[in-house]
């Protein structure tokens, strides 16, 4: 249901990434191409990025296309390594800013595209909403990353009608899975675009199988079939 994009690669800036491509977060805001769930996402909008490996995070439960704020910041901000969403909530979930990825620990910054069923989660007390993104996050973060793979198989196999399309970074790592939503992939001669849909029409985005985990590094790319029989 939302849109989100996560980079790792040089430093750019925000709004290279997220405002100024023909199709970029922005404009997938109020027109996205590829959502299958939920006609535009005007529930919000968060970008975060890696500063000297410190998480930082701008969030607003308010329409990204009305920020003139961050319209105007966001050309002075770089980072080599983004995660960013819009959102469009899933009915029944607040529209707050707590609610609103990326969420943190304080090393990871992670979106939620899709949505699942709370009762298959624990509850954990570090969610920062209530909503089921941020549920499912802190879940994650407890488990810890390494995990991601087994975890998102588990929980896909505890709620068959889960969509659980991730992104997450923590500076050096990039890591993204597909299931039951849309994930492509850029590979750039500075770095590497993961996107819920692309951002333009380069003939070199590919799409991400679903069911699967990317993960980019400085080494590369690795994609790794989610086996869903398998727990962590
Ligand atoms: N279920 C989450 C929410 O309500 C994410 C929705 C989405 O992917 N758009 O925010």
């Amino acid at each position: 249901m939302c849109r989100h994009l996560g980079w790792l690669g040089t430093e750019v800036t925000l709004s290279a990434l997220v405002l100024e491509p023909p199709r970029s977060l922005l404009v997938q805001s109020y027109a996205p191409r590829r959502q299958k769930h939920g006609l535009m996402n005007a529930d919000g909008w968060g970008v975060g990025f890696f500063d000297a490996g410190v998480p930082r995070r701008w969030r607003s439960a308010s329409p990204l296309w009305g920020d003139t704020s961050f319209a105007s910041v966001a050309p002075a901000v770089r980072s080599h390594c983004v995660v960013a969403a819009v959102r469009s909530a899933t009915v029944g979930m607040p529209i707050e800013i707590s609610a609103t990825a990326p969420f943190t620990d304080g090393e990871w910054l992670l979106s939620h595209n899709g949505v699942v069923d709370r009762a298959v989660l624990p509850l954990p007390s570090s969610a920062e909403s209530v909503c089921d993104s941020a549920i499912l996050a802190a879940t994650i973060f407890g488990r810890g990353l390494d995990e991601l793979a087994g975890t998102i198989a588990e929980i896909g196999a505890a709620d068959p009608l889960a969509r659980l399309n991730i992104v997450a970074a923590n500076g050096s790592r990039l890591l993204a899975t597909t299931w039951n939503e849309t994930l492509s992939m850029l590979r750039r001669p500075d770095g590497v675009v993961l996107a819920s849909e692309p951002y333009d029409d380069d003939a070199d985005w590919a799409d991400v199988p679903d069911r699967h985990l990317v993960e980019v590094t400085a080494e590369g790319v690795t994609l790794t079939a989610l086996d869903a029989t398998k727990g962590p």
